[in-house]
């Protein structure tokens, strides 16, 4: 369309407003771009003498289809540049500015048309343009009559869009109000809790520093009155052997059998003594590993000395794999042998057939080393009470002992650094796990 006398504005933009409804644009959208069309129509016209002006449907780089008017001007744009008189008629459409097409220097506006709108198929196309060459423009007084009608139509949608601000607005605070109310409500009570929890761990505090005190008046009452029972019982161990001695008066079968029953009574109330008193020295914190390089080779050498000349049964062996060279590592030699002695021992105790047997396993930083034997097993169940002072799994192990074994060795295990772990199930045998790390920390 060309724009050279100030009548084409009017029809530039009633023409607008027409292709802008046929290609789908909502009615606020077709007077916005009418708007701006015959804004810059006035610039250009004014500015340079005119323009020719042409519509197209074309999709940009976001994927939508948008209309876009180029408005060609008849004479150069000064500095080819182009800035709208008004400022606000940039904010009516999605694009305005100068683009330049086949070295001519253009005003180039565009608005997105709506994803909903019909899609334009080259017969929709022609039957537009049919249809725009049609209509004939109207006059200007036409033209002004619908300027005014849309005038009042924007005017009337601002006002009830302000009403409905201002409804919104007033419904915002009334939320506004109820947050706020619930806000101090949650504060208070969490507060209410916080106060709450803070005399829970006050109470807490209170509660294990209670627990310690009795758990060390524990441990001074058990390392004291084994300290006490420890020369009576050795006493009376004493005696009873001297009654039984062939020096001493002969005894009656019978008399003899009592003293007997008294002296292993005895070394038996020793043997638990003893241990109490290990137990008590180790949870007192009293025991200090003294650390050296152990050779585990020779700890297991002695071990299998020691304990080949303890156990008897020939339905069990006790197998004490040597540990390939180099085999060291940083503990206290005395306190590793007291718990696998212990452990050994307990396996040769509650095995009646198949093997009782210690290996040791090196791994990158640490050593494992594990007893395991043939014996009954001990339930899931139970895996963490037997390492609980005096517990005895109920049924055919409790052999005598004292229940205070496995405790103290984990004490032990744990003072040099390391854990004991236990694996077992009933029938399956049993496998005690020393882990300590191979330097000692
Ligand atoms: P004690 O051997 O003096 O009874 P321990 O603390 O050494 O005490 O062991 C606790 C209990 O754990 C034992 O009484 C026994 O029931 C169970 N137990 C320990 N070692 C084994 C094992 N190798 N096989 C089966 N049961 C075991």
């Amino acid at each position: 369309m060309p724009l050279r006398v100030e009548r084409d504005i009017f029809v530039l933009r009633q023409r607008g407003r027409e292709v802008a409804a046929a290609v789908g644009l909502e009615h606020q959208d077709q007077v916005r771009l009418a708007t701006a069309l015959s804004e810059v129509a006035r610039d250009l016209l004014l500015g340079v003498g005119g323009a020719d002006v042409v519509f197209a449907v074309a999709g940009a780089a976001d994927g939508q289809r948008h209309l876009r008017v180029d408005l060609a001007p008849v004479r150069a744009l000064p500095d080819g540049r182009y800035e709208p008189q008004s400022g606000a008629v940039a904010r009516l459409v999605d694009t305005l500015g100068v683009v330049t097409v086949e070295e001519v220097t253009v005003v180039r506006m565009s608005r997105r048309v709506p994803a909903t709108a019909q899609a334009l198929t080259s017969e929709r196309l022609a039957q537009l343009r049919a249809q725009l060459g049609k209509s004939s423009p109207g006059t200007a007084e036409e033209e002004l009559a619908t300027q005014n009608s849309q005038l009042i139509a924007a005017l009337d949608e601002v006002r009830s869009q302000r009403d409905e601000l201002a409804r919104l607005n007033e419904e915002l605070e009334q939320t506004n109000r109820g947050v706020l109310a619930l806000y101090h409500q949650l504060t208070d009570e969490l507060e209410e809790t916080n106060r709450g929890v803070v005399a829970l761990y006050a109470e807490l505090d209170e509660k294990s520093a209670q627990l310690r005190a009795a758990s060390e008046s524990k441990t001074r009452f058990l390392a004291n009155v084994s300290h006490e029972l420890r020369a009576p019982v050795t006493a009376i161990i004493g005696l009873a052997r001297l009654l039984g001695d062939s020096a001493s008066d002969p005894l009656t079968s019978e008399q003899e059998q009592q003293v007997g029953l008294i002296r292993s009574s005895a070394s038996d109330l020793l043997a638990l003594v003893n241990e109490l008193l290990d137990l008590a020295k180790a949870e007192s914190g009293r025991i200090e590993p003294e650390l050296t390089e152990v050779d585990l080779r020779a700890v297991f050498g002695q071990l299998r000395g020691t304990l080949r000349a303890l156990h008897t049964g020939p339905e069990v062996e006790l197998v004490v794999e040597d540990p390939a060279p180099p085999a060291t590592v940083r503990s206290d030699e005395v306190l590793l042998a007291q718990v696998l002695r212990n452990l050994l021992h307990n396996g040769l105790k509650f095995t009646t057939r198949g093997e009782v047997r210690l290996r040791a396993e090196r791994g990158t930083d640490y050593w494992r080393l594990v007893v395991s034997d043939t014996g009954p097993g001990i339930p899931a169940e139970l895996h963490e009470r037997v390492f609980e002072e005096f517990y005895q799994v109920p049924g055919p192990t409790r052999v005598g002992g004292t229940g205070l074994g496995l405790p103290y060795a984990r004490r032990l295990v744990t003072l040099l650094g390391g854990d004991l772990e236990l694996a077992s199930a009933p029938g399956q045998g049993s496998t005690f796990t020393v882990s300590l790390p191979a330097d000692g920390t």
